[in-house]
Parts: C-alpha cells; structure tokens; sequence
C-alpha cells in the first residue's frame, strides 16, 4: 500500500516542522535508549534461586543483632559476615573485584549497651577508565537483624526481608556483576548496625566524606523481600524507591539556597539520581516500574541512604510496595493462629530478584557512563525568551558529547531532549523561565549521564 506508506512519511514531517528545531532529532546523536549488551547479560543472569540460597543461610545464624555472638562459627553476626566475605571472595575469584571488611569499635549509645565491633563487609569492583575510576556508586543492603526489643541480642531474629533480601540482592549483584567491565568503580556493601542507629552505614559514609571519595551516588536496598502487603493484596510489578529533595537541614548551604530560590528543589542530587534509576531501571526490566516517592524516607522510618544524604551524597532507598508489619521487627510468635516474625517463607524470590536486577541495570549503567557535567550554569545576564545553557568539558576520552533535557516546571521527569554534541555551550528556543532544564553526558556507546541542574549564571 504504497499510499499509505507515503502520507505517513509525510505526516511524520510534518509533526517533526510544526515542533521546531529544538524538537527535531539530531542524527550524529548516540542512541541513547538502546540496549546495552552487557547489561541485558546482567539483568538476565541475575537469579532468583541464589537471592532465595542466600536468604535462607543468612536466616540459618539464628540472630544477626549487631552486639550477638561473634566467635561461633553457625550462629550471630560474626559467623554471618565471615559467611558473606567467602561467599563474595569465591564469586569474585579471578575477577578485579577485593573484598574487605570495613570496621570500627562503637563505644557505645542509645542502642549499644556495651563496645562493639561494628563491621561492613565491603566488596569492590575497580573502573577500568583512568578518568572514571575514582568515582565510585555504593549498593547497600544491612544484614543486620533484630525482634521486637531492639536490644534483644540472643533471640532468634530471622530478618529475611529487614534485610536478608536486600543483602541477598547486593550479593547477588556483585557475583553477576564481578565478570564485567565498567569505567567507574562499583561498590558493594552488606552493612551492619543499621537497626541500632544506622552505625555501619554511618562509619563508612563519615569515612568517605573525611576522605574526599567520590561517591557519586548511592542505592540503599532494605526491605525488598515480599510483594504481599498485610491485607492479602499482591504486586510484583513495582518497587518504590524514596528520593529527597531538599535537605532538612538547620542551615541552608549557599548552592541550596541559590536552588531552591530559581524552583529547583525538585532537581537535588538524588531526585536526578532518582530520574535516571526509573529510566534506566523501567528500561531494562519490562513491566516493573520504579515509583519514585519525592520523600527520604517512609514516616518513622530510616535507612542507609540516610547517612550518605548527611555526608552530601545523592542517594536513595528501594523499599516493597506494600510492607507487612507483622513481619518486620517482631518476637517469632503466633497469636490466634497469625505468625508472627520476619521469616524466609514470606519472601517473594522472584520479586527480590526483579529489584536487584533495577539496581544492576542502573548500576551498570551509571558506571558505563560519564559523569554528570560539572558546572553547568543557566545564563541570566539579560532578558530573554530562549535558554542558553554552559557548562564544563567531561574528560573522558569515550565522551561523544552532551545531551540537554528539560520538562515543564510541574512535571516530574524529563519530557524533551536534545543531543548538542561536544560543545559546552548550547542555546534552545525554549524559555528558561518556563521549563526545568538539565545537561547529561553522552558516550560515544549511548551511555548516558545522571543530568545537573544549572544554576543561574550572569
Ligand atoms: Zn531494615
């Protein structure tokens, strides 16, 4: 149907004029939404029967509490960490990936009665770009555990969602994740203390900052276990990852300020991370969204990202759709014929790995790619209908150029996006005061940056 084919020719032409040039499709741009190979690989090794494997030993040391016994070989947390060490040291072997253990002696606090040794077992993968392997991406899951009494240290206290899945995702990450390459250095965390005041996740943050790492984001994995909320409904078609905006903080940093006071406080750090997390996340695994949640964290509650936040890090935190209380932080009882207690037989396996496999895909991503443009500024030295944005070069040798995004004020995720090439000056016939704009970096494989938000420069 030779008619046919032609007034869809045309009409496409005519839909590409009528949205202007700033619409029109660059054709030197890299495909920035195909499929990477090696993630595909990824997201498809990642398997529900390991997460499951290593839930159930995790839940097999009887207690993880944070101040349980820490020399025998099958019960508390020390023969647990020493479990998850081999485990990533055997997956790991032949690969770049070192495993270590990252630990501190707590003194003592609200929620630690005596000194403790609070140790994270840290597994990291080396980028292999000189220019890219000091920025690092953390993935985090605690495996620490506890009952209803928060300093019940002896008590069986299973923590096979709160947060054996989450330590059983980052695992099983790592292991799937070992065998590749990426520019940037990846990070693999099971943290301790997280249920007696987010100890290990604080250590290692503090650390970082001391240190000057560069942590360019962070993902906190905790309670990822179930797709069963507790009135019996069911989804396993999303996760809701928590994403703050502007920090609850008693002084206001000066580049805050400067955000907040042009709107941007939607366009944080880990909002951005936020954005590229759903879409590379929806992207790779087909019919799972990713509920970004414009809050830190749920009411009374706290994780890992927390710390990291503190310390100035974008980072955010994956958490199930519908939690079951009764299965979080509870004494192993059954009441009137209801059990009681956070047990390996209400996880979901195939969900856990379903969220794990958002987290790779992301991560994988995020390492691929260049950083995020440094220094991008908004051009506000007089009045005018169009947006010119600048910004510093990348310096990666792989860079193919960057990528200029924006969406209305009242939108959450981007809605345009034009490839600008290797410059670091850009003009578009779209009103700065009307749109959010950010600016990402392209490689020249379609990997592509987190977006910045420029701030107004005169
Ligand atoms: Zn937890």
């Amino acid at each position: 149907m030779p008619h046919a084919r032609l007034s869809r020719t045309l009409l496409a032409g005519l839909i590409a004029a009528a949205a202007g040039s700033a619409f029109a499709a660059d054709a030197k741009a890299p495909d920035v939404t195909r499929h990477q190979a090696d993630i595909d690989k990824i997201v498809s090794e990642i398997s529900p029967k390991r997460i499951e494997a290593y839930v159930r030993k995790l839940v097999s040391f009887g207690t993880r509490h944070t101040m349980s016994d820490t020399t025998s070989d099958t019960r508390g947390i020390g023969a647990a960490r020493r479990w998850i060490k081999s485990e990533l040291e055997r997956c790991g072997a032949g690969t770049r990936m070192q495993v270590a253990f990252d630990s501190y002696m707590d003194q003592g606090g609200p929620r630690i009665s005596r000194p403790t040794e609070l140790v994270n077992v840290v597994a990291t993968l080396p980028g292999v770009q000189a220019e890219s392997k000091e920025r690092m991406y953390v993935v985090s899951g605690h495996y620490d555990s506890r009952v209803t009494d928060v300093m019940n240290f002896t008590d069986d206290a299973p923590g096979a969602n709160d947060d054996a899945s989450g330590t059983a995702a980052v695992m099983e990450m790592a292991c799937v994740m070992a065998k590749h390459n990426f520019d940037a250095t990846l990070v693999f965390m099971a943290v301790a203390g997280e249920e007696q005041g987010l100890l290990g996740a604080n250590h290692y943050a503090s650390e970082a900052k001391k240190n000057g790492w560069n942590i360019a984001g962070m993902l906190d994995n905790d309670i990822i276990g179930s797709s069963h909320a507790d009135d019996g409904r069911k989804d396993d078609t999303q996760v809701r990852l928590f994403a703050q905006g502007v920090p609850p903080a008693k002084e206001m940093s000066d580049a805050m300020r400067t955000l907040v006071s042009t709107g941007g406080e939607n366009d944080t750090i880990s909002r951005q991370l936020a954005r590229h997390i759903k879409e590379q996340g929806e992207r790779y695994v087909k019919g799972f969204k990713v509920n970004v949640i414009y809050r830190t964290d749920r009411y009374l509650r706290g994780g890992d990202h927390s710390p990291f936040l503190s310390n100035g890090y974008a980072a955010v935190r994956f958490t199930e759709p519908n939690e079951n209380f009764d299965h979080q932080h509870q004494d192993l009882r059954t009441v009137n014929g209801k059990v009681y207690g956070d047990l390996p037989e209400f996880n979901d396996y195939n969900y856990i790995a379903k969220v794990a496999k958002v987290n790779a895909a992301t991560l994988a991503s995020l390492a691929l790619a260049p950083a995020v443009p440094q220094k991008v500024g908004a051009r506000t030295d007089k009045l005018e209908n169009d947006t010119t944005l600048v910004w510093e070069p990348n310096k990666e040798p792989d860079l193919a150029g960057y990528r200029i995004v924006w969406r209305e004020t009242t939108a959450p995720f981007w809605q345009g996006a034009k490839f600008v090439g290797n410059v670091t000056e850009a003009s578009l016939k779209l009103s700065k005061d009307n749109y959010f704009f950010g600016v990402q970096a392209v490689d020249k494989d379609g990997n592509v940056s987190p977006a910045t938000y420029p701030m107004p420069k005169r």
